[in-house]
């Protein structure tokens, strides 16, 4: 079925580079066999169990995608499934144990300020800073990126990084990136002191305003009709019904927890493909795009309902409309596409849909200091963590010889909770090695060991049980479902390569998000030897003598 009212929106959003298509008969040169853009997607919380689920139904951009090499079982093969950590593979080749940003926000003991947790695109070291309110940086990324590797040996290149939210925009551009675009207090923003195109300007000026004030409920297409039931969440709260129906607004987080927020997202991409003239000046320009609804629909409504169900339509006809654009420039690119993280719905309507065993977080963790300072004598806080699970960190305020009392009584504490399936103390994680192993063989020890870094992981790192969701109380429209687990609901994400002319393959078997540097550096006869990775290039090429792998 056509999803008339996005491509309506699409073409009411695009006016300004209507000409675009146009304009540019013979303009750009595909002359050179080397792609000329690069353009890495993640749609983020894009599961492979989502994928699958729709992708029978695709049409658009998704589905021209389905005809070139497909890995439907791609990991992001690490324990912290979670933005931050999950775009730093994307584009590096690192597990998050060797990128250094092992999740959303962590604990800094060693940071001067009070606060000591930290945020993974922040700058810890500015005036003022915290994890909430924070001058955005690239600090914390250890490794470099793609678009850092193709400036390194072609200074004319171009990297450009657009996302919908900062820390994606951050991690995949890398550290040299030339422009950064994430959604700021008042429309998309970048560095300070960076030049500003004048599709920025549009995009905040002009588009902005023609999607708040133009939103009319969206149309359920007859492949999600089954998903459109209402599920009670408490308090007389439902979701699996909401078509994005509302009035005017004035909020950016409900614009970004719609598909607009994608729609403004690639709209701004489009129009600086044109003004930066990207994939058209003669060298190797990367594009990278952090589409960030899926997430936030995800976490607002769950990932079965009538909400995410519209959200992929539309998404498939947004990427279609982007794809037919670049066509159009006549540029020689590759597309790649994959997500951050997987992600589980809500256990509510896991529960009405045959799933045993869904359940949302019992009490426990909220009386830990309570109970450790009862037992040690010790003043509250005594352990940091930034959720019910992964990295638990220890005060800075306990004393040095009373840490290691501490974290085993905690761990026994913690150990004891119905809903944990293993904590990891910090020796037992640095004794292993990371593993080389396929990703869907790992133990669950191999995927806390993934995204662990020495400096900056916690003192021990919580599992939970597969199936329970983290969130004790549903925030409906905002929180409801989530991600961050070691399961493979949220590790398994799909990866796909296109370009003009590639031959279709599809491998079942697993592969990883780290082996997409060097799959991509290979497609652009880019020398990666003396950079260290995790992951490998995968051969796309299904002929025998044929392979692009160096
Ligand atoms: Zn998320």
């Amino acid at each position: 079925m056509k999803f008339a009212h996005i491509a309506t929106l699409v073409t009411a959003l695009s006016l300004p580079f209507a000409a675009f298509a146009q304009d540019d008969a013979g303009a750009a040169t595909a002359e050179s066999e080397t792609p000329q853009l690069i353009v890495a997607i993640s749609v983020d919380q894009l599961s492979a169990d989502l994928f699958a689920q729709h992708r029978q139904n695709f049409t658009g951009g998704f589905a021209r995608l389905l005809q070139g090499a497909v890995f439907p079982s791609g990991y992001q093969a690490h324990a912290a499934t979670e933005t931050c950590p999950g775009h730093s593979t994307i584009l590096t080749g690192s597990h998050p144990g060797r990128t250094g940003v092992v999740a959303n926000r962590w604990y800094d003991m060693s940071v001067t300020r009070e606060d000591t947790r930290v945020y993974c695109s922040e700058d810890p070291s500015v005036q003022g800073s915290s994890s909430d309110d924070y001058t955005v940086s690239t600090n914390f990324l250890l490794v470099p990126t793609l678009g850092d590797l193709i400036q390194r040996v072609d200074a004319a290149s171009q990297v450009v990084s657009v996302a919908g939210k900062d820390r994606a925009a951050v991690m995949l551009g890398g550290v040299e990136a030339d422009h950064f675009f994430w959604p700021g207090d008042a429309g998309f923003t970048t560095f300070e002191g960076r030049e500003r195109p004048d599709a920025l300007r549009w995009i905040n000026e002009t588009a902005i305003q023609a999607a708040v004030s133009s939103r009319e409920p969206l149309p359920v297409p007859q492949h999600c009709a089954p998903y459109n039931r209402a599920i009670p969440i408490g308090d007389g709260h439902t979701v699996g019904t909401h078509l994005f129906s509302r009035g005017p607004t004035t909020s950016g987080r409900e614009i970004l927890a719609s598909p607009e927020g994608d729609l403004l997202t690639l709209v701004l991409a489009a129009d600086l493909v044109a003004e930066l003239e990207l994939g058209q000046r003669g060298t190797t320009d990367l594009l990278a795009i952090g589409l960030s609804a899926t997430d936030y629909i995800g976490h607002a409504y769950g990932t079965h309902g009538v909400e995410m169900c519209v959200q992929l339509s539309a998404l498939d006809a947004m990427l279609g409309d982007f794809f037919n654009r670049l066509d159009a420039r006549n540029i020689n690119y590759v597309v790649m596409l994959t997500s951050d993280h997987g992600g589980l719905d809500l256990p509510e309507r896991q529960t009405e849909q045959a799933a045993p065993r869904a359940a949302r977080l019992l009490p426990g963790f909220e009386t830990l200091d309570e109970r450790l300072a009862a037992e040690t004598g010790l003043e509250a806080p005594i352990l940091r963590a930034d959720s019910p699970f992964g990295d638990f960190y220890v005060d800075r305020s306990v004393p040095e010889d009373r840490r290691a009392e501490v974290i085993d009584r905690a761990i026994a504490m913690i150990s004891a909770h119905s809903q944990v399936y293993h904590v990891f103390g910090r020796d037992e994680i640095m004794a292993q090695s990371v593993t080389d192993a396929p990703p869907e063989h790992w133990t669950v020890l191999d995927r806390v060991r993934a995204s662990f870094h020495p400096d900056r992981s916690g003192d021990f790192i919580v599992v939970l049980q597969p199936r329970v969701t983290p969130i004790p109380e549903p925030v409906p429209g905002a929180y409801v479902a989530t991600h961050g687990s070691v399961w493979d609901y949220d590790r398994r994400v799909p990866i796909l390569f296109w370009w003009p002319g590639a031959e279709h393959i599809e491998q079942p078997l697993g592969v990883m998000t780290v082996d997409i540097l060097p799959t991509l550096a290979s497609l652009i006869g880019l020398d990666i030897s003396d950079v260290e990775i995790d992951g490998r290039c995968l051969d796309l090429m299904p002929g025998v003598a044929e392979t692009n792998c160096p």
